[in-house]
């Protein structure tokens, strides 16, 4: 669906890819897209002409059962973090379709099948590691850098690039009864 042409493209495997990633087009002077899961109709993790920075590689899931949280890489696909928390009979709200990526869907707000019983992806968004336009790393949460925590949660994907996010997790399944009332 989308025709556009990076003139470079980075497959980034960790954090350290991200921030050279954004160093260089900054010595560069090149136009920055971020690809997560590649879901967005629009086309916005492409750019012509400029470096786009693919972290469709990185789909780590860590889940730490006991303290209910969960550790995503941002190339991490709903299916892969559904996959990994419900080994724990565990979830938190994400979308409808399990191909879409999670990056995308949480720095947009992110609305699914479970929002009305724990409410919207970004109300489960603990904290995220963030590099910043200038290629440094930031963590945002309540109480580091709460002002950028408070921007990505539904502001879309132009405050830096997120490398890792924290979720909470509740307990849900792994049997469960959903659907449309319609
Ligand atoms: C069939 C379909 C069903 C959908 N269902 C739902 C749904 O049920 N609920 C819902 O809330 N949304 C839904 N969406 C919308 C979806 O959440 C958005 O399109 C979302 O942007 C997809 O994220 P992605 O990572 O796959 O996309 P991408 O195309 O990779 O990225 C989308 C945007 O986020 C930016 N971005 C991606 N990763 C990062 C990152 N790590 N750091 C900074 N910026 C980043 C990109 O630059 C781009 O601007 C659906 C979309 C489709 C096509």
């Amino acid at each position: 669906m989308i025709d556009r042409k990076p003139a470079m493209i980075v497959r980034c495997a960790g954090t350290a890819d991200i921030c050279r990633a954004v160093r260089f087009a900054r010595e560069q002077k090149l136009l920055i897209a971020v690809k997560g899961g590649g879901h967005n109709i629009a086309g916005n993790a492409v750019c012509d002409g400029g470096l786009l920075i693919d972290l469709s590689h990185m789909r780590g899931v860590t889940v730490d059962p006991v303290a209910k949280v969960a550790h995503v890489e941002p190339g991490a696909t709903l299916s892969d973090f559904d996959h990994e928390c419900q080994a724990f009979g565990l979830a938190t709200p994400v979308g409808i379709n399990s191909t879409t990526g999670l990056a995308g869907l949480t720095l947009g707000g992110g609305f699914g099948w479970l929002s009305r019983k724990f409410g919207m992806t970004v109300d489960n968004l603990v904290a995220a590691d963030v590099i910043t336009a200038d290629g440094n790393l930031r963590r945002a949460s309540e109480k580091e850098n709460s002002d950028l925590f408070w921007a990505i949660r539904g502001g879309g994907g132009n405050f830096g690039v997120v490398s890792r996010f924290e979720f909470r997790l509740h307990p849900v399944g792994p049997e469960i009864l959903g659907g449309l009332l319609v």
